[in-house]
């Protein structure tokens, strides 16, 4: 019992720590003028694009033998294995020639060509240019900012700032930040600019796709920036590191959305130019009125960035009940899985205040105490012979969708005899039995970007 102690005094100081001193990133996404005047004129069809045949699951490789010996050069060199760069070497070759010219990006070279992936797999050919460019012109650099954030990212300066004080830290893993932060670029540019949302009374548009018959006044505009956090954290433990670091409430109201609409829809919602519409779209044709996407909108910002709402409140757990409702079959309550992304959502961000539920009754039945959290989590590791014999430490498990089978999934590091960790931290993902609270499948994971030597401090 003795480990069990320690064990739960470590993952609640991590928990601690997450929630009230280091909450991630800030992100400055400010959709400027300048920005604007930037979108490129369409370059036209070429032929390589009208005769791409009807897609496929697997992209058509490059016939060029070439770029593909080039590409796989390149990408040996850092350690990107053949099957990330999709079989796009021609797309590949551009963009590692977009990095090898900006002379603004220091040490944090290598993490770009690991971002590759998720490029190849969003980048559509008509927003080629205008996102190469962006790559070209990013600026990563070391600064002093908030001490809350490990990170920022300014969409209008295209600038990634990394916080000198964590990059130092070696119990924070700065890959999961430069990578966060990194997504929050990808995002930023890939289907062109960011657009908001701007909502009329009765109806929401992208900004700038507002209809000439529609007069009404424009109430609010927005970016959803709680869904750009979310997304952020989301793809790059999706991609990257198999477990989410912060933004747990936002990061688990998506998983929601993944569980009742399926992968697909998620990824589009996120990486499109105008996803804060998207997703307002999407909750208009389900049913919630404009004046409630707002009070959504304004409560996941509040939870967020931990600020208590001057609004009517729309909690993310009713939110998701509605569209469940909706959308699935059976008894919301009896789904074992949706209730524990429902527990999920509720955690430390709410300490501060209390945000009204309509459901309030079943979710306080949802929760967990602390103590029946600690009781829940060991019954867990208990299964594993190999947690009998380390001892972890971590972030409290959380669910995850990855290449769409959820799993549970917490940060961890190996602790030594007197209790200090050491070592990289890893994922450890559980293909959990909801059913019967057993354990199929157990694993570690440790993302490849630790290999890569950790930038310098000048
Ligand atoms: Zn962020």
């Amino acid at each position: 019992m003795h480990r069990n102690n320690r064990l739960i005094s470590l993952l609640l100081s991590v928990s601690i720590l997450l929630s009230s001193s280091f909450s991630g990133c800030s992100l400055i996404a400010k959709i400027t003028e300048t920005e604007k005047q930037e979108i490129p004129t369409l370059p036209p069809a070429t032929t390589r694009a009208t005769s791409t045949p009807t897609p496929s699951p697997t992209p058509t490789p490059d016939p060029d033998v070439e770029a593909k010996a080039e590409a796989l050069e390149t990408a040996g060199k850092y350690g990107i294995p053949e099957e990330s760069l999709r079989g796009k070497y021609d797309l590949f070759r551009r963009y590692s020639n977009a990095i090898d010219t900006n002379g603004r990006l220091g040490d944090y070279v290598p993490y770009m060509y690991n971002l590759f992936p998720v490029i190849a797999d969003h980048l559509k050919p008509e927003n080629e240019s205008y996102f190469l460019a962006k790559v070209n012109s990013l600026r990563i650099t070391l600064g002093v900012i908030s001490e809350k954030h490990s990170g920022e990212y300014s969409s209008s300066t295209n600038v990634v700032m990394m916080n000198r004080t964590y990059l130092t830290a070696e119990n924070i893993p700065i890959e999961s930040t430069i990578m966060h932060e990194l997504m929050h670029f990808v995002d930023s540019h890939i289907d062109g600019p960011l657009e908001k949302a701007s909502f009329t009374k009765e109806n929401v548009y992208p900004i700038h796709d507002i209809p000439a018959s529609d007069n009404s006044i424009i109430e609010h505009s927005d970016e959803a920036a709680f869904f750009m956090e979310a997304g952020a954290e989301l793809y790059t433990a999706k991609y990257f590191m198999h477990y989410t670091w912060s933004y747990r409430s936002a990061v688990q109201f998506l998983t929601g959305m993944e569980y009742i609409f399926g992968s697909d829809l998620i990824d589009e919602a996120f990486f499109c130019h105008d996803s804060a519409w998207f997703l307002a779209d999407l909750l208009q044709k389900n049913g919630f009125s404009i004046q409630e996407i707002w009070s959504f909108y304004t409560t996941m910002d509040c939870m967020t960035y931990k600020r208590l709402p001057s609004e009517e409140v729309l909690r993310p757990e009713d939110v998701l009940i509605r569209l469940y409702e909706k959308n699935m079959p059976g008894d919301y309550k009896t789904d074992k899985i949706f209730c524990h992304i429902l527990r999920c959502i509720n955690s430390k961000d709410f300490d501060f205040g209390h945000f009204p539920s309509a459901n309030e009754e079943f979710l306080s039945s949802l929760m967990f105490s602390d103590e029946e959290a600690k009781n829940w989590t060991f019954a867990i590791f208990d299964q594993i012979e190999q947690f009998k014999y380390f001892q972890i430490n971590g972030v409290p498990i959380a669910g995850i969708f990855l290449n769409g089978k959820y799993r549970l999934s917490g940060q961890i590091r190996l602790l030594d005899d007197s209790g200090e960790p050491y070592g990289p931290s890893e994922a450890a993902l559980f293909d959990y039995d909801f059913e019967t609270g057993t354990v199929n499948s157990f694993e570690l994971y440790l993302t490849p970007l630790n290999e890569i030597k950790r930038p310098e401090i000048k």
